[in-house]
């Protein structure tokens, strides 16, 4: 067994126990690895090893990634700031962008999404922590984006992913976590379809699936530390 093999074994096993801590079935959690900075030889890896959905962080590295594993049916999520000028590249090439939280960036994307592909899938990313310098829509102004993007033709609004800054211990993170949890039920009261809340990583995935997430994203406990500071 190669080693990326044996930690996604690892991560597997931490995702279900934290399931079964929480009452959960294993199956409500989707893990989703992160190889930035990772060459496609890693991707190759996890993907012998069972893992299909792959999350990167830096859009033009991702492409370039991409083509060298046009061999392998992997699905690709856009976790990283996507500005303007990257739109085209993220609708082109991804099938999730989970940090959508402006829509002009949203309206972007819808009309970037080219027509032979299926409709882009979307995450809004929440500072739900209020953050001053971190990106991401403000609760207050969450509802109404999230209908502003539900309402577009070329996306599929699918719920909610959250970055929050690391707090002193797993309670204070799992109530951050839950703050999140409330907004994506509250936009589902309000009858969004949404089925997916993006939320913790290698550090805090246990905190994460007590208070609800249903995919985490998960890179150092897959792959190893991250030497290339970007
Ligand atoms: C890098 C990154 C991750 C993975 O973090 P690890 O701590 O390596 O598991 C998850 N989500 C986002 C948005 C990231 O940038």
């Amino acid at each position: 067994m190669t080693v990326i093999a044996a930690q996604l074994q690892a991560v597997h096993a931490r995702i279900a126990a934290a399931c079964l801590a929480a009452g959960r079935s294993t199956d409500s959690v989707q893990l989703l690895a992160v190889s930035k900075t990772f060459g496609p030889e890693a991707v190759r890896a996890a993907h012998a090893a069972g893992q299909t959905a792959f999350g990167e962080n830096y859009i033009q590295e991702a492409v370039d990634k991409m083509a060298l594993l046009d061999d392998l049916p992997l699905q690709w999520h856009c976790i990283g700031p996507i500005q303007s000028n990257k739109t085209r590249l993220v609708a082109a090439h991804f099938q999730w962008a989970q940090t959508v939280d402006r829509l002009k960036i949203a309206q972007r994307l819808s009309e970037q999404r080219p027509d032979h592909l299926p409709p882009l899938q979307v995450c809004l990313q929440v500072n739900v922590d209020g953050g001053l310098t971190k990106s991401g829509v403000s609760p207050d102004e969450l509802p109404a984006l999230a209908q502003a993007v539900a309402a577009l033709p070329r996306l599929q609004l699918r719920g909610l992913m959250c970055i929050p800054d690391p707090q002193e211990d797993a309670e204070a993170m799992r109530a951050v976590f839950l703050r999140t949890r409330a907004l994506y039920e509250d936009l589902r009261a309000r009858g969004l379809p949404l089925d997916t809340l993006s939320m913790g990583m290698s550090a805090d995935l246990e905190a994460a699936i007590a208070a609800g997430s249903t995919m985490v994203r998960v890179g150092t406990a897959i792959f190893g530390g991250r030497s290339t500071v970007k």
